[in-house]
């Protein structure tokens, strides 16, 4: 079985976002970066998926030099190959990303045959566009769907389970594949000192991305709301305790 999972380097999840002050960028000077919560699923399933079926996991990615962090992490989980879609410039619109990823897929595949499942986030954890795995499916012109919860490999087809509000949507879909994986499909492993130590040696492949702008045009990134939350003391010792029955009425948890 050969798996293809796609990773995005973004800020980790938590740190506080500044904007450059042309409104054009995220400043990174003082960020660090990981892989959406989504992808980390993603490529524990790839793990796994190999593990199971046997064959190949290689990671793609289409970003900075320094997306080489997210695509060795994947190898020290297991994941046996990785590209590089090396960026320096700006206006990688998603349309843009979309087309060279699929682009890259198609010659990786020309020159060692197709993946069987190819693995997307739902959605990456700083713009979450939902847009980039739909793309290349279509650009591929392969079925695809999202906030997968759960995969299983049957004769030539997946059976890929996705929660939805009334319950589960269980679907039978040939490969080759694309799936968008949603946080919760697994439990993440950590690399072992062992897995870390083979990512270094791992060859990354780098594939020069070619794709015309998509069209979409940046106008700025604006600094979102700071959320505030407001702490009341309501006294002290026994002589507090009316007034917390008070507040746990007003918030209805007392009948
Ligand atoms: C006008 C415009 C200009 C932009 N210019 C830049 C730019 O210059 N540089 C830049 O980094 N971003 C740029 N962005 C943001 C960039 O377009 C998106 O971050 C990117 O296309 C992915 O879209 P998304 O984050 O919405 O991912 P989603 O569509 O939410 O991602 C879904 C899944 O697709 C996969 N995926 C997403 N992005 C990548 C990737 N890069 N490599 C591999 N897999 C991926 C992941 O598995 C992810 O979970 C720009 C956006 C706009 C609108």
């Amino acid at each position: 079985m050969r798996v293809l999972v796609c990773v995005k380097r973004v800020p980790a999840p938590g740190a506080k976002i500044n904007i450059t002050a042309d409104g054009q960028a995220v400043d990174t000077a003082y960020l660090a970066f990981t892989t959406s919560p989504h992808e980390e699923c993603a490529v524990e399933e790839a793990v796994q998926l190999v593990e199971r079926h046997g064959g190949e996991a290689t990671v793609l990615t289409l970003g900075p030099a320094e997306a080489d962090e997210q695509l060795r992490y994947a190898a020290s989980l297991g994941v046996a190959k990785a590209v590089l879609l090396p960026i320096t410039e700006a206006d990688w619109d998603p349309q843009r990303t979309a087309a060279a990823i699929a682009g890259a897929i198609r010659d990786l595949e020309a020159a060692e045959g197709a993946f069987d499942i190819i693995l997307f986030g739902n959605e990456s954890a700083d713009s979450g566009g939902f847009q980039v795995g739909v793309r290349v499916a279509r650009a591929l012109a392969r079925p695809i769907v999202n906030g997968i919860k759960g995969i299983e490999v049957g004769d030539g087809s997946v059976r890929a389970r996705r929660e939805a509000e009334a319950g589960v949507e269980v679907y039978t879909i040939p490969m080759p594949v694309v799936l968008g994986v949603k946080e919760g499909i697994n439990l993440p492993r950590y690399p072992t000192m062992k897995g870390r130590l083979n990512a270094k040696k791992v060859a990354v492949a780098q594939v020069a991305p070619v794709a015309e702008p998509g069209g979409q045009q940046m106008v700025t990134l604006l600094q979102a709301a700071e959320k505030s939350s407001n702490t009341v003391i309501l006294g002290k010792g026994p002589e507090a305790a009316a007034a917390v029955v008070d507040v746990l009425e007003e918030l209805g948890v007392l009948k």
